[in-house]
């Protein structure tokens, strides 16, 4: 039976980071993954001949270089990994918007600030006593206890426009958990988006899987792609060999897993005391990408990288009670960051909203298809409302499209009910049950792409490097 210093389940950002610092150490490393193409919920696929990201809209934590301690500048230098090879370009601007009421952002959090300032002139001080208490917090540790984010929100600013506008995008783009967040995670995506910044390769996602996948070679990691961990066999608290989906078994001193808390447990035989099912997260999303010849400069649109959009009076971040819950979501203009003397040949829109997990996968085939095609134009039309005024139509003058649901989701990652932000309870430490087996990536608290290398690198570090 082959034996490994240690195995990582899942070749997603968390477990490719991971990898690469352990390789870099001289440890046996092998990555197993089920699907054919890494990347996991950060991956990229082609659909009659163009290339499409499946999960980067905006990589978040973008800052200058120098600023020592910031997770990007961190884990270039903990992977080894030159800045210029990340080919990174800055949004150009991007927006929250709400009936009536816009707040713009950029990578200079001075103009953000005198957004607030200029919209909503009575609560700047309370902002601002916000801001002190979000750089006061010390989120590196692991073990901080639970605090609601709305609550210390509302310590600091009274009107509820404004609460809700720094909830949505935060949300949006990174909470497990309904209408609330720990204060921890919010400190966490608060930084990530408003004092650091939204960047982008060119070329997409493609490049920097590409770059990290180098790394890990080079340094001596060993991959198995289309074979998955089907089982991690437990015995005496701890994990005795994984079988993989080939049936081949393995020997690992360490195990990190990146596929998810409640997706571990269920991997685990005997199985572990929590019910997976009932612990599996309820936030998932659908998202159209309709492509046009033009360029969203030549339609009016510009300006804006990434809009959060919200209809109502009170924004509401809950599981979608129809297939698709119309009042809130996201939009990404890829085209709209600076690339300089470049842009990306066609014009790209990309719409998320929160979706019904249960209600996308009690479809067959055929109603599947079609609850897609009647759900593609409402979503467009209710980004619309929140986009600048044009003749573009995103029937006609769409050349190419695509749309995921929840189900897309479940089929592509296993992320138990399409729930890309994982699981609301996080294993914060990295620790399971088991004495050998640590959670990594979304489930250990830190998502996206930055926040899921860190979470890799943190876990190598701790569980298996010291
Ligand atoms: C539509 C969408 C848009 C997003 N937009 C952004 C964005 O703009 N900016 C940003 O920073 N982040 C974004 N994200 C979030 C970001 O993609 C994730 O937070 C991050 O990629 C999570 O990485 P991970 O390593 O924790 O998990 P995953 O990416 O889920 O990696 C886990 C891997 O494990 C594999 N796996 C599952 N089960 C098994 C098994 N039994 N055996 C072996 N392998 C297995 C899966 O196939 C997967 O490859 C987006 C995500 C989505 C879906």
């Amino acid at each position: 039976m082959e034996r490994y210093d240690v195995a990582i389940i899942g070749a997603g950002m968390s477990g490719i980071a991971a990898g690469i610092r352990l390789a870099h150490f001289g440890k046996k490393v092998c990555i197993f993954e089920r699907h054919y193409a890494p990347g996991g919920l950060n991956s990229f696929y082609a659909k009659d001949g163009r290339k499409y990201d499946v999960g980067l809209h905006a990589m978040t934590n973008f800052v200058k270089p120098g600023v020592k301690r910031a997770p990007l500048n961190r884990i270039l230098r903990q992977l080894r990994i030159a800045r210029e090879d990340l080919m990174l370009c800055e949004q150009r601007r991007s927006r929250v918007a709400f009936p009536g009421v816009d707040l713009c952002f950029n990578n200079e959090f001075a103009f953000f600030e005198s957004e607030i300032a200029k919209t909503f002139p009575k609560q700047i001080d309370g902002f601002r006593k916000l801001v002190e208490a979000i750089q006061a917090f010390d989120d590196s540790v692991f073990d901080y206890p639970y605090q609601s984010a709305r609550e210390v929100v509302r310590g600091c600013v009274s009107d509820p426009l404004l609460e809700d506008m720094i909830f949505c995008p935060l949300m949006y783009y990174g909470s497990s958990t309904e209408d609330d967040m720990d204060f921890g995670q919010f400190v966490v995506m608060f930084k990530s988006i408003f004092l650091e910044g939204f960047a982008r390769p060119l070329e997409g996602i493609r490049n920097i899987i590409r770059l990290l996948l180098k790394r890990y070679k080079e340094a001596g990691g060993i991959r198995k792609m289309n074979n998955g961990v089907a089982k991690i066999a437990i015995a005496g608290g701890k994990v005795e060999r994984l079988v993989l989906d080939s049936g081949e078994e393995i020997e690992a001193d360490v195990v990190l897993s990146s596929v998810g808390l409640p997706e571990t447990f269920d991997l685990c035989a005997p199985g572990l005391e929590s019910s997976a099912e009932k612990n599996a997260g309820r936030l998932a999303f659908t998202e159209t990408i309709s492509v046009f010849k033009k360029q969203p400069d030549d339609f009016g649109w510009g300006e804006d990288a990434i809009v959060f959009f919200n209809a109502r009076d009170r924004f509401a971040y809950r599981q979608a009670e129809d297939a698709v819950d119309l009042t809130s979501g996201e939009i990404c203009v890829p085209n709209n960051f600076d690339y300089g003397d470049d842009q990306l040949a066609e014009g790209v829109v990309r719409v998320t909203c929160l979706a019904n997990h249960d209600t996308w996968t009690s479809y067959a085939d055929e109603e599947y298809v079609e609850a897609k095609e009647q759900w593609r134009p409402r979503i467009c039309a209710a980004a619309r409302e929140f986009m600048p005024d044009s003749s573009l139509d995103f029937d006609s003058d769409c050349i190419a499209q695509d749309m995921f649901t929840p189900k897309t989701v479940v089929r592509y990652t296993g992320r138990k009910r399409g729930a890309i932000y994982g699981a609301p309870q996080k294993s914060k430490d990295g620790t399971t049950p088991v004495s050998n087996l640590f959670i990594c990536g979304t489930d250990q608290g830190f998502l996206g792409i930055v926040g899921s290398m860190l979470s890799g690198i943190a876990m190598a570090n701790t569980h298996a490097l010291r």
